[in-house]
Order: C-alpha cells, then sequence, then structure tokens
C-alpha cells in the first residue's frame, strides 16, 4: 500500500537488531488518518470473507486492528500479555517470544470472548519470525473458531514468518513487505497486485 510505504520511508528508522522503529505514526502516536485509510484497505481485500471478530495482541496492534475493525463493524478482541485480576482464570493462552524484548509472554484471552465458529481475522502492527501471530491462530484454533486470515501493516518478508504461514495454507496481507533493511535502506517487495 503506498501511503504507509510512504510514511515508512519517510519517518521510520531502521534500529539495531532489525528493528524498523515506526512509532511516530503506527505504534507509539497514532496518525489516525492514515490507520482508517490502511483499515479500508484491508476491507476491500477481505470483503469477500465473513469477519465476525478481529484478534490482535495488546499492545501494538490495537490501534490499526480498531480503525480496520469499524469497517467491519465488528468487535476487536486484544489478547493480554499478563493476567491481570479482573480476568477469569477461563482463559485460552498460548506462549510467544516477544521479537523486540525476547522474553516469552503467555498470551491470554477469556474463553467467554471466542467462541467455536466465528471467523476471526488476525492483526498486528508487525510480521517478522511469526511468533506472535502463531500465539494468536494458537488462541482461535483451542476456542474452536475458524481463521480467516492475518493481516500485518509492515511484514519483514525476509525473516520468514509470512512465508511459512502462506506455506500452511493461511491468506496472508500485508501493506508493506520488506525484503531488506540492510545498512539502514529499506527495499520494498513488489506488491503482487
Ligand atoms: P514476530 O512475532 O512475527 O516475530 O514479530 C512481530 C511482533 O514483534 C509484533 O507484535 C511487533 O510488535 C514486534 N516487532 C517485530 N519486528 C518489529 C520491528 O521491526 N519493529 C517494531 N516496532 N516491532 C516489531
Amino acid at each position: 500500500m503506498e501511503l504507509l510505504k510512504s510514511a515508512v520511508l519517510k519517518k521510520g528508522k531502521v534500529l539495531s537488531g532489525d528493528v524498523l522503529k515506526v512509532d511516530g505514526f503506527l505504534n507509539h502516536r497514532i496518525d489516525v488518518e492514515l490507520l482508517a485509510e490502511m483499515g479500508k484497505f484491508v476491507h476491500e481485500k477481505f470483503s469477500d470473507c465473513k469477519v465476525d471478530k478481529i484478534l490482535t495482541v495488546e499492545a501494538s496492534g490495537i490501534a490499526f486492528a480498531c480503525l480496520t475493525a469499524q469497517f467491519f463493524c465488528c468487535p476487536v478482541l486484544f489478547a493480554k500479555k499478563s493476567k491481570s485480576t479482573n480476568i477469569s482464570d477461563d482463559v485460552y493462552t498460548a506462549p510467544v517470544v516477544s521479537y523486540t524484548h525476547g522474553t516469552t509472554n503467555n498470551i491470554l484471552v477469556s474463553k467467554e470472548y471466542l467462541s467455536k465458529g466465528e471467523n476471526v481475522l488476525v492483526m498486528d502492527d508487525f510480521l517478522a519470525r511469526g511468533e506472535a501471530a502463531n500465539g494468536l491462530l494458537s488462541l482461535i484454533e483451542q476456542a474452536g473458531a475458524n481463521v480467516v486470515g492475518v493481516v500485518a501493516a509492515i511484514e519483514k518478508g525476509y525473516q520468514g514468518g509470512g512465508d511459512a504461514l502462506r506455506a500452511r495454507g493461511v491468506k496472508v496481507l500485508s501493506l508493506a513487505v520488506i525484503d531488506s533493511m540492510e545498512n539502514g535502506n529499506i527495499v520494498f517487495r513488489p506488491d503482487e497486485d
């Protein structure tokens, strides 16, 4: 998606450890107009699919998920990274190694909010090695719900997570796929259509 790619080139910074910093518009300060355009784009790409719920993980996927959900007129459920006292013990849970922190979180959602037979679209800000997406897919599987697809704002294609999901037959839509970030130089994969 050209609008997102331009924002990445203009405002993104490549940090050490293969981390792209886009917190000026995507996951810290939020450019609501841009994310709403991205949401509209996602909705168009999944216009032939029934989406009952969008599932993401706190915190950086929430804004993009919410601004997309308004077009599907569906709720957003975000997996929590730790259990607070106000959440029941009745949860689905899956281990996820954090790309940026290196730690493992047992992400969880209340069973009452993820139901058998629901059609669930997974969303996140980044898709790198696929740890977060796989954890979310596991929650959906445990609930007996259906996976509509996996959407990432930015996929770092060379880290393999997206292609592994595609190889498993999961429909993956990434609005910008980065093929390399060597020496701070961001190279995008050409769009599919
Ligand atoms: P994965 O689980 O696919 O390896 O990594 C995706 C998760 O790690 C996302 O939830 C995202 O928050 C974080 N992440 C991975 N790569 C980057 C990156 O280059 N920049 C930022 N800001 N977050 C990233």
